[in-house]
């Protein structure tokens, strides 16, 4: 089983305006994503939709619905129609997107046609919804099966009308890569094998790349970071730095760039605080964070981001063994600070706290990381959204504004500093966490924030909607990737530039 997918996207074109006969001439299936108002007057813009005209009438679909008809071209063209609320925003546009997807994929159309025809500029991400739902109906997902089912493979995809296409399968391949990766078994997937993966793709994108092994991490004193990785009886696990540095045009000054850090632990047994068979059975999963901070990486590298980006990743497993670390001890991180076990089950945090000691070292423009961190957060919030924290309050409507524009919601969450004085330890600089977990999301962010140069703006993710039964949005499997999506449409906002490069103000 290869570790990273073989996959060539469909050929994607984008014609300008409305459905034209020949166009539509040459198609096997037509996708539409349309407001329920507007079905009759866009049907009525296609040629002999009478049939389809009838159909609506007869079901009269609300919104959220898809229903099924026929053109006559003068062949008969199948036609999904996707129906939505007035004002959907991304993710409901995106949820109804992807049941078309869905219905699209039981009929296997090789040349398809996506419209989603505008009504103001203000919804003009309509038929990027569309083609982002049907690339990751079709994206390939690991298979160890000797009889595999069909899979639709189209090869064509066709936009009419206004989209960037380029855009969306940049996002698509981003996040198509963090799926893939989590759902990769964790024998498959183990930190030997995701570095090899990494070093695959730094050489095909370019990107810059340096592996601290456990030795290089000892010399860089990561002992939070190794107290968890001890525990493996292999010794493969590393703090992965994968750079991604734009071409540089005219005199444009380089800036300092952004930080991506993810939590990759190929698998979570919780150590000797070891978890139980139900809790454990998705574990393989716990390396999201860092799929999803590559994911990220590479969708922006694809889509040419002006901006330099760097990408930090901590890959390690938690397991039991001889030298697995142990409650009540201490040990001291790269930045000095020194941490008392409390929970071998709160790793993540210990990982991360030497990451984003490092990471702060090269004096980023900001910090952005991507964790499956807790279990608190998903009962906070549930499986529907994600939390962020910020050490910038002055960013939280942005991040929220961009989880609303990207279909992936956050909500910005409190991490109020006094939260501090359950975290201090009679022998060390810090606790780890709290033995018994409440807010769990926010005491980890806390201690986080210990490691964080406080010069750096710095926004953490804690994924609580990275896996989801049933889905999300367009994404019709429990692996969701969440968070490419969020964080591309952020890191494009300029008011999100602009910010984390102003200097906050000091009293
Ligand atoms: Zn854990």
């Amino acid at each position: 089983m290869k570790t990273l997918p073989v996959y060539n996207p469909p050929k994607v074109t984008n014609v300008k305006g409305a459905p034209s006969a020949t166009w539509l001439k040459g198609l096997d299936r037509l996708l539409l994503l349309v407001p329920a108002a507007d079905v009759p007057a866009r049907l009525k813009q296609l040629p002999a939709s009478t049939a389809a005209l009838r159909e609506f009438s007869r079901l009269k679909p609300g919104p959220g619905a898809v229903f099924s008809s026929t053109l006559s071209t003068p062949q008969t063209l199948g036609v999904i129609i996707g129906v939505l609320a007035p004002n959907a925003d991304a993710f409901q546009a995106l949820t109804v997107a992807g049941r078309v997807a869905r219905e699209a994929a039981r009929h296997r159309p090789e040349r398809v046609g996506l419209w989603a025809p505008l009504h103001s500029p203000a919804t003009s991400e309509r038929a990027d919804w569309l083609l982002a739902a049907v690339l990751a109906e079709i994206e390939p997902k690991p298979q160890h099966k000797r009889v595999r089912g069909p899979t639709w493979q189209p090869q064509r995809l066709t936009v009419a009308g206004h989209a960037q296409p380029a855009q969306t399968l940049a996002v698509e391949s981003g996040a198509h890569l963090a799926r893939w990766l989590t759902q990769l078994p964790p024998n498959i997937l183990t930190p030997t094998t995701y570095r090899r993966a990494l070093s695959t793709l730094a050489k095909q994108h370019g990107w810059g790349i340096q592996i601290y092994d456990e030795r290089a991490l000892k010399k860089q004193g990561a002992g939070a970071f190794l107290a968890v990785s001890q525990g493996s009886a292999r010794r493969d696990a590393a703090l992965v730095h994968l750079s991604y540095r734009p071409r540089r045009t005219g005199a444009t000054p380089s800036r300092a760039p952004i930080a991506l850090v993810g939590k990759g632990l190929c698998f979570d047994t919780g150590g000797l605080n070891i978890k139980s068979a139900k809790s454990m059975l998705s574990m393989h999963g716990d390396m999201g964070g860092s799929a999803v901070a590559l994911g990220t990486l590479l969708a922006l590298t694809q889509a040419k981001h002006p901006e330099p980006v760097d990408a930090w990743l901590a890959l390690a497993e938690n397991r039991v063994g001889p030298d697995a670390y142990t409650q009540q001890d201490v040990v001291t991180a790269a930045n000095g600070t020194s941490i008392q076990v409390v929970h071998t089950d709160a790793e993540g945090r210990m990982v991360l706290a030497d990451t984003l000691a490092i990471a702060s070292r090269t004096k980023p423009a900001c910090i952005l990381d991507f964790a499956t961190l807790t279990g608190a957060c998903v009962v906070a919030l549930g499986d529907r959204l994600s939390g962020v924290f910020t050490n910038r309050p002055a960013l939280r409507d942005t991040l929220e504004a961009a989880g609303h524009a990207s279909g992936e919601r956050v909500w910005a969450l409190p991490m109020p500093e006094d939260f501090d004085e359950d975290l201090q330890s009679p022998i060390a600089d810090v606790m780890q966490c709290l033995i018994d977990g409440k807010a769990d999301h926010i005491y980890a962010t806390r201690f986080l924030s210990h490691f964080v140069n406080p010069d750096i703006p710095w926004i953490h993710v804690d994924l609580s909607a990275a896996e989801r039964s049933g889905g999300l949005a367009h994404i019709g499997h429990a692996v969701t990737g969440f968070g490419v999506r969020f964080a591309t449409t952020l890191l494009a906002d300029p008011q999100f530039t602009q910010r984390i490069h102003q200097r906050p103000a000091r009293r």
